[in-house]
């Protein structure tokens, strides 16, 4: 329900104005499109998943689906940049990121640290095609990219850390 410049929050359902709700960059059909939160700011700072949840990004890409070429939205939209950061995102749905979280056993497929609110879960993908890898943690998510990639180097790697292990 929205009241001129007022929305109601998806989670606290109160009536708040719209600077209380903030943005997220959304891809699709090439394009960067800029959505509203459906929870307000104050909701999703307290429970960011729920936040993350009330995005309803299945429902906003079935209507950018349907946004004719000549709609506002769309031809406001800035397209998506082949060499920039959301090229090559990996996009999957809430239900594949659920088979790939009870497939990883809800851990890091590295380190087997168990995902929680401090140990958030990174959707590992290949920078060259795009292509998912698996779940992993913050730490494994970025030490991949300090080795570049490289299953040689990670495995000399290990090689040396053995070598002096106590
Ligand atoms: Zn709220
Ligand atoms: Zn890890």
């Amino acid at each position: 329900m929205d009241i001129d410049d007022q929305k109601s929050c998806c989670i606290c359902r109160a009536l708040k104005p719209t600077e209380c709700f903030g943005t997220y960059a959304l891809p699709a059909r090439g394009r960067l499109f800029t959505v509203a939160e459906r929870a307000c700011t104050t909701c999703f700072m307290t429970d960011p998943a729920r936040g993350m949840r009330g995005r309803c990004i299945e429902f906003v890409k079935s209507v950018i689906d349907m946004l004719p070429p000549d709609d506002e939205l769309w031809a406001s939209a800035p397209r998506i940049s082949p060499t920039g950061p959301y090229a090559k995102r990996p996009h999957i749905s809430d239900g594949e990121l659920e088979g790939m979280m009870r497939a990883a056993g809800d851990c890091c497929e590295i380190c087997a640290t168990p995902f929680s609110d401090t140990v958030k879960h990174r959707i590992d993908h290949c920078h060259q095609t795009g292509m998912i890898r698996g779940l992993l943690c913050h730490s494994c998510n970025v030490g991949l990219g300090f080795f570049r990639d490289n299953p040689r180097a990670l495995h000399s790697a290990t090689i040396y850390l053995e070598r002096s292990a106590p």
